[in-house]
């Protein structure tokens, strides 16, 4: 997803008030008057990135504790308070970050505030509870692992990454959770969990200076935390194609290309994410329309740029047709993105993939979560004084920009290609 140029069309008429607190949190208000509800997020800097190999899951262990009980909000009451005003709550974790969300009808602001800066400092982790949620985590893998799908993007990444934690499972091995014990994860909240490693965002039917108050007061008073850690982990240039085979019960193969690509605001980026749309973004992208549509090879062709810290993956995932040979599939597909790097794309091509996503930013405009969330993902991703340069960014990228980045990226020795096979019968 390109965030910034969503968010640049999303907000373009509205203001987003920023400020960080003397004790470093960072807060961003945006005033939305069209339904009488608030939205609050809160996201910490910490995800499975931050975790070395061998001791993955801890992210998504405090993610799961940080609904049990705080010092004001015992067990249950968290939910029991948001839910009985008629609010909302979600949460989750990612390879760069954790994510905390709560919305609630506009007059109930306090509360969601109230929770979400006790349990940034005051969390409890009652050793019963951290028991019991280590269970409920393991169950929460098996099912991962019950999925073939879940598994085999595991294994594919794994072989994408050798050394840099993006190797690693968001959830953690069921051997490494059962390893966790309380005073180390409570460790890693204390070293993570602090007001300078955190945006917080409200959206919603509020006033930016009443609302303003309401956090110094609550948030104010945290004291700033230690330096977290730096990720300093580099994954080593990779020399030749990676490959893997995996049988599952799926019915029909399906084929997962990783190409290693640079993270997010260097100009390559920029380049590959419109190169993304002009590959699968709709109908008449190259690769749906040529082998999906006119000689169709595949149901189904997907891809993805992510958004990262450090260098991540671009993806293509595609489901082979019933009687197509998997090696004439991977040669056609292969064949397809080599046009890319022989001519640049066309005209009407640039024009059609920066359009289409302007019209997601339309669609992102709903919800004041959505909103939240892409505020607080921008400000993380690129700060969100960023937005007039990425979006004249994006503008800038030439048909000869994409063409260079599918000769630069795109490439056999950088791609690790997986083959998910049906189990024979
Ligand atoms: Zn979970």
């Amino acid at each position: 997803m390109f965030l910034l140029l969503m968010i640049t069309s999303a907000l373009a008429d509205t203001d987003v008030f920023k400020t960080t607190l003397p004790n470093g949190l960072t807060v961003l208000i945006k005033e939305n008057h069209t339904l009488p509800i608030v939205a609050t997020t809160v996201l910490y800097k910490v995800g499975s990135r931050n975790e070395i190999s061998g001791k993955s899951g801890k992210a998504h262990l405090v993610e799961h504790m940080m609904f049990k009980g705080t010092e004001k909000f015992k067990k249950g009451e968290i939910y029991s308070s948001v839910q009985k005003h008629g609010g909302m709550l979600d949460a989750y974790t990612s390879e760069d970050y954790t994510y905390y969300s709560l919305s609630l009808p506009a007059k109930y602001l306090k509360i969601a505030l109230a929770i979400e800066a006790d349990r940034m400092r005051n969390c409890v982790f009652d050793p019963m509870e951290f028991v019991s949620e280590k269970k409920v985590i393991i169950e929460e893998r098996k099912m991962d692992l019950d999925s073939p799908f879940v598994s085999f993007r595991d294994e594919n990444l794994k072989k994408a990454f050798k050394v840099h934690p993006y190797r690693n499972s968001i959830t953690g091995s069921i051997e490494e959770i059962e390893g966790f014990t309380r005073e180390g994860i409570l460790n890693f909240y204390n070293t993570y969990y602090q007001p300078n490693n955190a945006i917080l965002v409200v959206v919603g039917d509020i006033q930016t200076d009443s609302t303003l108050k309401l956090i110094k007061k609550l948030f104010g008073q945290i004291p700033e935390g230690p330096d977290p850690p730096q990720v300093t982990i580099i994954e080593p240039e990779q020399k030749q194609e990676q490959r893997l085979e995996l049988k599952q019960r799926v019915t029909h193969p399906i084929i997962q290309v990783l190409f290693h690509v640079p993270p997010n605001d260097t100009k390559d980026s920029y380049a590959l994410q419109v190169l993304d749309y002009i590959l699968t973004g709709g109908e008449n992208s190259r690769l749906i329309k040529k082998l999906v549509k006119e000689q169709p090879i595949f149901t189904f062709i997907g891809s993805s740029y992510y958004e990262s810290l450090d260098p991540y993956i671009y993806s293509i995932t595609a489901e082979l047709k019933e009687g197509v040979s998997s090696q004439k599939a991977e040669a056609d597909l292969f064949n397809e993105i080599d046009s890319l790097k022989q001519d640049p794309p066309l005209k009407h091509e640039i024009k059609g993939a920066k359009n289409q996503l302007e019209m997601g930013a339309l669609f992102l405009q709903e919800s004041i979560n959505d909103q939240a969330e892409l505020l607080a993902t921008t400000e993380f991703f690129y700060g969100i004084e960023q937005l007039q340069k990425y979006a004249q960014e994006i503008e800038s990228i030439t048909r000869e920009d994409v063409q260079r980045v599918a000769q630069k990226y795109l490439v056999k020795k950088n791609r690790t290609v997986g083959w998910l096979l049906p189990r024979d019968k």
